[in-house]
């Protein structure tokens, strides 16, 4: 049923906020609808949900654009970027109380995510946004309604819904950047590698809390080492070259502020791609890449940590560690564990924000403390088995310790931030293999199994939900995200809010989590995105969050119980 938007909002002009609910409803606006799925309580209230639709023959995007994911995930990544843009440029300065007069879409960062702001089905395009319907005080602002609603909004969906008004080049270019880019890392596993960083990368950030490239004559473009150059013919024609880091024990060296953490957090974020202009546009890391670091006070629950840690003081049995203020060292085992639970294939470790005592031990310190009054056998005598016996590999930045020579099978060393193949060396200055403990240390890991219960508290009445990129509160308790550097936008955060309330339905006395996590992915697969959201039409700013996050948001809900082990 089209409804006069106009008509009505010079009906309520002037009334109380509560009349703007008469908007719920679809309306025609020239060659779009404008459904207004969830209309805000009050002008301080989360603004209201609506989705601008058209057909798919208005938008007149070409087949050949959207006809994989790559293609339909990067054109609507660029639509959400223009409609983000001409929000700004067409909608005037805010004025009236609270959210008065916003228009968003939310605002993507440097990374290319799967996003629920713009839909491209076959039959239509829709644009996901929210509007502070305006108001004076609590009193609707009907003409101002009027002009956002049937003259700027319009506005803004022309020049960023309709294919004729874009710049296709630039388009078209967004479009093949991300088909290379994806096509590089299905190439990976089939070249040994891990990870490729492209010559010509820049990977250091504008400033500490930036995501911006350092601007172009501060920074110290990427040069691979010849002996480590691999190559890579992609479907566009396009060929690139950088450095390839192989399956296996990569070491990162090279003296304080030479750029290691640099060049660590850029393959830590490659397991995302890049928009061009990012500077890390090639440097593409395998989906499975997981960075594990220490995160003192966080709780455990039920994680088999023995590989690392026995025979505690206190006791408690490490095969099914449980604890709500975990160490430095546990808690480093603990996320490691989490990690090859949830399925890493690769484990990025920087030696800045891990506990020392869980990565080394040194001769003096074997000599003085005897083995068996020593709880934790340091990663440097487990990173082979992890790799033997799991097909983990490892990417380590290590500027303090040579232990790590004796393992490795790679070693670079950075030298104002260049990078330079020093295996040769370093494999001189080894003092011989490590040995390894006789019988497998990591085979034997027993699944988890959580009890459905534990994630539906008496305390929990409404849906889980964001608070900022690194928080969710889920009833009662807040579930802290401040140490999983993967997770990196608010609305992948969300969505992980509400894979935790589906998680909890799905979830039964059979299934250990990475199964009923299975099982989420293949419904989102299915069914897209959506699915995750408990509203109905406007599904709410939620982007595609890995597995692992997902994993890692449960395993940090400090009131999860196990069941049982099966
Ligand atoms: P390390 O871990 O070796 O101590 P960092 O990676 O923290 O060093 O880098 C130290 C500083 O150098 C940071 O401010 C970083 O932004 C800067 N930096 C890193 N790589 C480059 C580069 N390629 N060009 C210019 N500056 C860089
Ligand atoms: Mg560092």
């Amino acid at each position: 049923r089209d409804r006069n938007l106009e008509h009505i909002l010079a009906q309520i002009d002037g009334r109380g906020y509560a009349s703007y609910r008469q908007l719920a409803g679809t309306h025609r606006i020239g060659a779009f609808r404008l459904a207004i799925d969830h209309i805000q309580i009050d002008p301080y209230a989360p603004p209201s949900r609506m989705r601008v639709i058209l057909d798919r023959e208005t938008a007149g995007f070409p087949g050949e654009l959207t006809c994989d994911d790559a293609g339909r995930i990067a054109v609507s990544d660029f639509m959400t970027r223009r409609f983000h843009q001409a929000a700004r440029r067409i909608v005037p300065q805010q004025s009236g109380t609270g959210n008065s007069g916003v228009v968003s879409i939310g605002h993507p960062g440097q990374e290319v995510l799967e996003r629920t702001s713009v839909l491209i089905a076959p039959d239509r395009v829709e644009a996901r946004i929210e509007v502070g319907l305006p108001a004076r005080g609590r009193q609707i602002r009907g003409r101002e309604a009027a002009r956002l609603l049937t003259e700027l909004l319009p506005r803004i969906a022309e020049a960023s819904l309709i294919h004729a008004n874009l710049d296709q080049r630039a388009l078209d270019e967004h479009v093949v950047l991300l088909r290379d880019q994806e096509h590089l890392r299905r190439s990976l596993p089939g070249r040994g590698l891990v990870a490729f960083v492209g010559d010509g990368a820049i990977l250091p950030r504008l400033s500490g809390d930036s995501d911006l490239p350092l601007k172009t004559g501060d920074a110290v473009p990427f040069t691979a080492p010849e002996t480590l150059r691999v190559r890579f013919d992609l479907p566009s024609g396009r060929r690139v070259s950088g450095m390839g880091i192989a399956e296996g024990i990569t070491v990162i060296v090279g003296g304080g502020y030479h750029g290691k953490s640099t060049l660590l957090h850029a393959i830590e974020r490659g397991v995302y791609p890049h928009i061009g202009g990012d500077g890390r546009e090639w440097v593409i890391t395998r989906p499975e890449a997981v960075t594990v670091r220490a995160e003192d006070g966080r709780a455990v629950t039920d994680v088999d940590i023995s590989p690392f840690i026995t025979n505690l003081p206190s006791g408690s049995d490490t095969r099914s560690f449980t604890t709500t203020n975990a160490s430095g060292s546990t808690s480093q085992a603990a996320n490691l564990v989490e990690a090859l639970e949830a399925g890493a294939s690769t484990l990025l470790i920087d030696e800045d924000t891990s506990a020392t005592n869980f990565m080394i031990r040194d001769a003096r310190m074997r000599a003085l403390i005897p083995a068996d009054k020593e709880p934790i056998t340091p990663f440097v005598d487990r990173i082979r088995p992890l790799f033997a016996e799991r097909g983990a590999s490892t990417i380590l930045v290590a500027g303090g310790s040579g232990a790590f020579f004796d393992v490795a099978d790679h070693v670079i060393a950075l030298d104002h931030y260049r990078p330079r193949d020093v295996t040769a060396q370093a494999h001189d200055l080894a003092t011989g293999r490590r040995k390894t403990s006789p019988g497998a240390v990591f085979s034997a890991s027993s699944s988890r199994i959580l009890a459905r219960s534990s994630l539906h508290p008496p305390g929990k009445r409404k849906p889980a939900k964001a608070q900022g990129r690194a928080g969710i509160r889920y009833g009662e308790a807040t579930i802290d995200l401040a140490s999983v550097p993967q997770l990196v936008d608010l609305a992948q955060t969300q969505a992980i809010a509400h894979a935790m309330d589906r998680l909890a339905d799905l979830l039964d006395d059979q299934m250990s989590l990475p199964e009923a996590v299975t099982a989420l992915e293949q419904r989102i697969d299915a069914e897209g995105l959506d699915w995750l959201s408990p509203h109905r039409g406007h599904p709410g700013q939620l982007a595609r969050p890995r597995r692992y996050e997902i994993q890692a948001a449960v395993n940090r809900y400090r009131d999860l119980r196990p069941a049982r082990k099966r």
